[in-house]
C-alpha cells in the first residue's frame, strides 16, 4: 500500500504528499546513481552512474533510457544553468565543466591556488551566474569512482566560480562537503557534510551559511539539520524553502526552520534528488541502483 511509502513526522507533511501515489521505479541497473538534472525544454532527465563511468538519459515522453555519454570522466553532480546548459562535476576530470550550446565542453575550474581540485561532487548556479560547488575527496580515494590520486588541496572545501572564471574558497569548515543548494531568495547556502565516511566523529548534517551582502561570500555556518538515517548527500529546495534531501532510508523533507516534516521511504540508499516535469512537482530520486520518481505537492526552485 502506498501509505507505507511515507513517514509523517509533522502534520504539514500530509499536505505535501499524495498517499495514493508512492514512488515508482523508472529504471534499474546502475551501481551508484547520482547527479540528476532535469531539462524542461527537452523533457528529459540525465543522471550519473558513477562507477560505470556513464551518464544516462531518461525521456519523459516515452520512458526510454539511453546512454547520454560514456566514458564521461566519472561525472557526479549536475545542474542546469540559467541558459539551459548542463553543468557537470567530474571526478576523473577533477573539474567542473559546462556543455555549451554548440556541444563543446568548457572546463570552468580544475584548480585552486595552483593546485588541482580533489573531485568536484555537486554544483549549483546562483542567479548572478556564479557557479558554486563542493570538492570532497571521494573521486580520488580509490579507482572505483575516478582515478586514485593524492590530495593536493589542504582539505575538502566549497568553492565559487565567478563570471570571469576566478575561483574562491567559500567554506572551509567541513570534513566532506557534498550536496548544496540556495534558499529560494538566495539569502542562505545549505551544504551537506558526509564526513562520517572518513571521520567517525563527524555528525552527518546539513549546515546553513548566510550569503553576505556582496552575494559572493558567506558568513559563518550553523547546523541546520542532523541526519537520523545514514547521511545527507544531494538535496534540492522547493519554492517554499523546504529542503528535500537524500538519506540512508529515502528522502527527508525539512521545513525552512529545520523541522523534519516527513520522509519518503526508499529501500535503497538515496544519493541525490531533483525536481522536474512541466510543473516541477515530480521529485526524481537517484537511489543506489535505481532511478525513481514521485509526485509531490510542492514545486522545485528553478
Ligand atoms: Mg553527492
Amino acid at each position: 500500500m502506498p501509505a507505507i511509502d511515507y513517514e509523517i513526522h509533522d502534520e504539514r507533511f500530509g499536505r505535501l504528499i499524495h498517499e495514493n501515489a508512492g514512488p515508482e521505479i523508472l529504471w534499474q541497473g546502475g551501481r551508484w546513481c547520482e547527479g540528476p538534472a532535469y531539462f524542461p525544454a527537452g523533457r528529459y532527465l540525465i543522471w550519473s552512474d558513477i562507477p560505470n563511468d556513464r551518464i544516462l538519459r531518461w525521456d519523459e515522453m516515452n520512458g526510454q533510457v539511453a546512454i547520454f555519454e560514456q566514458p564521461c570522466r566519472n561525472q557526479n553532480g549536475h545542474t542546469v544553468d540559467r541558459m539551459g546548459r548542463l553543468i557537470a562535476c567530474e571526478h576523473r576530470g577533477r573539474c567542473v565543466s559546462r556543455y555549451e550550446i554548440d556541444g563543446s565542453r568548457t572546463v570552468l575550474a580544475d584548480s585552486f591556488e595552483g593546485k588541482r581540485l580533489n573531485s568536484p561532487n555537486d554544483v549549483v548556479v546562483k542567479s548572478d551566474g556564479s557557479v558554486w560547488f563542493t570538492d570532497p575527496s571521494y573521486g580520488i580515494d580509490s579507482d572505483y569512482e575516478g582515478d586514485a590520486a593524492p590530495m593536493e588541496q589542504d582539505g575538502r572545501h566549497v568553492y565559487r566560480i565567478d563570471a570571469g572564471g576566478g575561483v574562491t574558497r567559500v567554506v572551509a569548515d567541513m570534513k566532506q562537503p557534498n550536496g548544496l543548494a540556495f534558499s529560494p531568495d538566495e539569502a542562505f547556502l545549505y551544504v551537506a557534510d558526509t564526513g562520517r565516511s572518513h571521520f567517525p566523529d563527524c555528525i552527518p548534517k546539513i549546515r546553513r551559511y548566510a550569503v553576505s551582502p556582496d552575494g559572493a561570500s558567506l558568513a559563518d555556518g550553523v547546523d541546520f539539520a542532523a541526519c537520523d538515517a545514514g547521511m545527507f548527500d544531494g538535496f534540492r529546495v522547493d519554492t517554499e524553502g523546504r529542503i528535500w534531501s537524500s538519506a540512508g532510508d529515502g528522502v527527508h523533507c525539512f521545513a525552512p526552520d529545520g523541522t523534519l516534516l516527513g520522509k519518503i521511504l526508499i529501500d535503497e540508499v538515496v544519493a541525490n534528488v531533483c525536481f522536474g516535469g512541466p510543473k516541477r512537482n515530480r521529485l526524481f530520486i537517484c537511489a543506489t541502483t535505481t532511478l525513481r520518481s514521485v509526485y509531490v505537492n510542492a514545486r522545485g526552485c528553478a
